[in-house]
């Protein structure tokens, strides 16, 4: 026999099996609400502008526009490099090659244009300075770019927060969001003093079990969804929660829930943060949609900096996938906000040693847009307002979609499309509803009736509320 003869079929992916099935279907009609990303109204995957204009090619042109030759030194300044005989500065290089001049910018290597663009030479050096200055692809440190863990907790707790001037967070980058899980769950395993389980709400996101299972910590739930309202289960959550045993870990998704869509109001983080704080809990936020919840990345992290403002120290994983739309990019950040600075210099060497033999430093790229864009104040407000397009459209799904199912006579209560928040709701239709959603009208989602609201656009909401009605009636 071979050496893996042994090994047993493992059962697809929940929810990329439903990507697979979607992708078969030739019905001209067929839509896929299972996967969470984003997708413009065209159903299209979006790349935000700020992030366009933060790396990419676009951004070059206004800049190549101003590159008149006779006037290139108005751009920024450039030196002769005798050892490569090009022109250079920090913003890329030019070298001649048959008198005519190249730009290289990075990676990217552009014919120049002629015709200076007055205006455009009269603004700031924006454009200039965004295209990644000197991009060399050397190892990042363990922990990460510096820069953009600082942004990023920043991003979180708010720049104010007294945990940054006394020093006591620990924030190292990690592979998105599901890798900064990775390394929290890791360090927990190892260091937590408590049992050696964690709470999380019922039901969560499906990656949360194995991240806790792979190092070994017990899985418990605390009630979470309520079906019966399609809402927020707070009793329920509330006498669950002052029952965990002391000093325990607690999972709390920061906003925007997944799968459900439902979040604890500001009232209820409130009283939620009281019982927590008075089992001695651990709160572990895991914050993937900063932002894509109320459109507003400040509401969206009150949850976060309410609980520190109430004392307590919790860890934190981030994303920027969403957010940012950096889904392939894998830009996220692991956090510990610790008792003082002494503690953090201990917990921050021993997650490093941690991360070492895991895969010795994260992936450059995505962490250089997002400290760009962080960072530099015209891109920053593009970006908020990019986050708060993409919130204000699913915003706008959610509406459309409960009008559109009245308009097809469902007298179904369906008040909890629009007050659910992120990027799913769950629907509440039941597993043979959801299969007959997708046999008979080549709609595609998760068992659970989650759907993914970013995957509706105006040309398909009729349809879809006609078929959930059709299913649901
Ligand atoms: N946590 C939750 C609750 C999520 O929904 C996601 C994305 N599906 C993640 C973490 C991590 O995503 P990523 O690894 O792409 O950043």
């Amino acid at each position: 026999s071979s050496w893996w003869s042994g090994v047993e079929m493992g059962p697809p992916d929940a929810i990329l099996g439903v990507t697979e099935a979607f992708k078969r279907d030739t019905n001209p009609k067929k839509i896929n609400l299972g996967v969470g990303a984003y997708r413009d109204d065209n159903g299209k995957p979006f790349v935000l502008p700020s992030v366009r204009k933060s790396c990419s090619v676009v951004p070059l042109q206004p800049v190549l526009a101003s590159l008149n030759y006779s006037e290139s030194v108005a751009v920024t300044d450039l030196e002769y490099d005798a050892q490569s005989d090009t022109e250079r500065n920090d913003a890329g290089r030019i070298y001649y090659e048959e008198n005519e001049p190249q730009i290289v910018m990075g990676s990217y290597m552009f014919e120049p244009e002629y015709e200076v663009d007055e205006q455009v030479l009269a603004e700031p050096e924006a454009e200039v300075l965004l295209i990644d200055q000197k991009l060399d692809k050397e190892y990042l440190p363990i922990s990460g770019n510096a820069e953009f863990c600082k942004e990023s907790i920043k991003l979180a707790i708010g720049d104010d927060n007294p945990a940054l001037a006394e020093g006591r967070n620990v924030t190292v980058q990690g592979i998105s969001g599901t890798g900064a899980l990775r390394i929290g769950s890791t360090f927990l395993s190892k260091f937590f003093p408590g049992p050696k389980n964690v709470w999380l709400p019922a039901p969560t996101w499906g990656n949360h079990v194995p991240i806790f299972k792979h190092v070994n910590m017990d899985i418990q739930h605390y009630r979470y969804y309520d079906p019966k309202t399609s809402g927020f289960d707070f009793s329920g959550a509330m006498e669950d929660i002052s029952k965990i045993p002391e000093g325990s870990l607690i999972m709390l998704h920061a906003c925007a829930h997944n799968p459900t869509g439902v979040d604890p109001k500001a009232e209820h983080w409130d009283e939620m943060s009281k019982v927590i704080k008075a089992r001695k809990l651990l709160p572990f936020f895991d914050m993937a949609y900063q932002g894509f919840a109320s459109g507003d990345i400040a509401k969206d992290a009150y949850a976060v900096r309410k609980f520190l403002d109430d004392g307590h120290k919790i860890c934190l994983s981030q994303s920027f996938s969403k957010n940012m739309g950096l889904y392939g990019e894998r830009a996220g950040a692991f956090s510990i906000i610790c008792h003082d600075k002494d503690e953090a210099a201990r917990v921050m060497s021993q997650v490093k040693i941690l991360i070492r033999p895991l895969y010795s430093n994260p992936p450059l790229h995505g962490s250089r847009i997002v400290a760009t864009i962080l960072t530099n104040p015209e891109l920053r407000t593009i970006w908020e307002a990019d986050v708060k397009g993409m919130a204000d459209r699913i915003i706008s799904m959610r509406d459309k979609l409960q009008a559109n199912l009245a308009k097809e006579g469902s007298v179904r209560n369906w008040s909890h499309i629009t007050e659910q928040i992120g990027m799913f709701c769950f629907t509440g239709m039941t597993p043979p509803q959801v299969e007959k959603l997708t046999k008979e009208f080549s709609i595609y989602l998760t068992k659970d009736g989650r759907i993914s609201v970013a995957g509706i656009a105006t040309t398909n909401v009729e349809y879809l509320a006609h078929a959930m009605h059709q299913v649901t009636k």
